[in-house]
């Protein structure tokens, strides 16, 4: 199922006759169809958490790991070479606590505007 381009995240098409119906609508009007899965939920899907992030982040911040698991391999190399200093430990603490502290939407917005593995989700 693709949404149409044109009409931006607000149209989609039935699962039973292809169809366009609008993303909100639970099931299709032309052959009763239930629409499970609107744009939204799929978009959640293939975002990053940041409820994982954040957990990751106070466990295993230290290591990096909440930054290989947002993208930022180059980040999460650094803070394996640095995690004897513990430094990392610490900015991954504060980290954690912002990802956290963050909205779902905002972290989203953020997580996808990252570019590059040297890309500072804050
Ligand atoms: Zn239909």
């Amino acid at each position: 199922m693709q949404d149409q381009s044109t009409e931006g995240q607000t149209m989609m098409f039935c699962h039973g006759c292809a169809k366009p119906l609008h993303v909100s609508a639970v099931a299709c009007p032309a052959c009763g169809a239930p629409q499970r899965r609107s744009a939204a939920a799929r978009e959640d899907e293939s975002e990053k958490s940041k409820v994982t992030a954040g957990v990751l982040a106070l466990l295993l911040g230290g290591l990096g790991i909440h930054k290989f698991y947002t993208g930022a391999w180059g980040w999460g190399i650094v803070y394996v070479v640095l995690c004897w200093t513990y430094i990392p430990s610490i900015v991954a603490l504060v980290e954690g606590i912002r990802y956290l502290v963050l909205s779902k939407d905002e972290f989203a917005r953020k997580a996808a505007a990252m570019k590059g593995p040297f890309a500072w989700l804050w």
